[in-house]
């Protein structure tokens, strides 16, 4: 896929996002990177509580504090720490060079507005066009991200729309913007499963047409895998392995990776690789479990594991996983 040679956009350092509550610290997000290429789409997978959604709500300092604080770490946009940006800074960023789209989009738009207007918004405030010819870019958007009778649509209020419809106007109002960078936090994790298949096949035609970057986050690995060219498995607020597609579903090197792909049902799967159930819940993030995080539900822990937390290590070809054993494990 040749995501190496291109431009960084959002480089994560040692991103550490907790939160206090009393004398209890939540390690919501425990040191995490990665980085962002543009024009790729990055998928980040792990199960519910894992700290996908604290991962992209502290790119965008929209992290409540307290209880919540960033507590250490870099957030690299386009070479620009956004950690050390000002609220204003922020907002600009928020409105123009970042946006996102969450999965339930009732939440983000205006219920009193039509949703033209809403998107109109965009194009007066950003590209200061005019009332009328807002209007008229934002039926344009709502064409394009396959509204029927879009002028009739565009006077309509959020809740007269069907979930897909919601689903499209949040997109269209997130590309309004023109962003250089687009968090999608389960944006179709809502949807029926034909519905999710259309919003997915759109946002990667829009993203083919206009070179858009994404991050695309989602506890579902099948969603992930339509869409992602690279994918980072998150676990208890950890990177655990991060690969580009072909090759982490091809080879998965952590335990807990093998464990999320042998749950997919995969008819013409090539070598029968022994399926790894998961034992149990996500532990806490409160105390989570010494050294490797996922020990407690490995199938191949040792002592080593419970004693020491592993590194993330490179496998080659961009492959990297931490776990003690990932050079041993095919
Ligand atoms: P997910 O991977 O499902 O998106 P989140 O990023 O939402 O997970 O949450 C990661 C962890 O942070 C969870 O254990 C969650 O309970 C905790 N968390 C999230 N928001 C808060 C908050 N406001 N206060 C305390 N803990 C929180
Ligand atoms: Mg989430």
């Amino acid at each position: 896929m040749g995501t190496e040679h291109k431009e960084t956009i959002l480089e994560v350092k040692n991103l550490k996002t907790h939160f206090f509550s009393g004398k209890k610290v939540i390690k919501a997000v425990d040191g995490v990177d990665f980085d962002v290429k543009r024009g790729e789409t990055l998928g980040i997978v792990g199960e519910s509580g894992s700290g996908k959604s604290i991962t992209s709500l502290s790119i965008m300092r929209l992290i409540a504090e307290p209880p919540g604080k960033i507590v250490d770490g870099e957030i690299n946009f386009k070479g620009k720490n956004l950690l050390s940006e000002t609220e204003e800074g922020m907002r600009q960023m928020r409105g123009n060079k970042i946006s996102m789209i969450f999965q339930e989009p009732m939440t983000s738009l205006n219920p009193v507005y039509s949703v033209g207007e809403q998107i109109a918004e965009a194009f007066r405030i950003h590209q200061k066009l005019p009332k009328k010819e807002a209007w008229q870019k934002a039926v344009e958007m709502l064409r394009l991200v396959g509204i029927p009778s879009p002028e009739k649509r565009a006077k309509q209020e959020p809740h007269e729309l069907s979930g897909g419809q919601r689903q499209r106007i949040g997109i269209a109002r997130a590309l309004a913007v023109e962003p250089k960078l687009i968090i999608c936090d389960e944006a179709v994790s809502a949807l029926d499963v034909s519905v999710q298949a259309q919003v997915l096949n759109l946002l990667k035609k829009l993203q083919k047409e206009y070179g858009l970057t994404y991050l695309f986050i989602s506890h579902d690995l099948g969603v992930v895998r339509h869409i992602s060219d690279r994918i980072i498995v998150m676990y208890l607020g950890k990177v655990v392995e991060i690969a580009e597609k072909k090759s982490l579903f091809d080879n998965p090197r952590h335990p807990y990776t093998q464990a999320l792909l042998s749950a997919i049902p995969e008819p013409n799967r090539k070598k029968k690789k022994e399926r790894i159930i998961l034992k149990g819940d996500v532990p806490s993030p409160i105390d989570p479990p010494s050294g490797c995080r996922f020990h407690t539900r490995c199938p191949l822990a040792t002592d080593l594991c419970r004693q020491s937390d592993p590194e993330l290590k490179s496998l080659g070809e961009g492959h990297q996983a931490a776990c003690h054993y990932a050079e041993a494990i095919s």
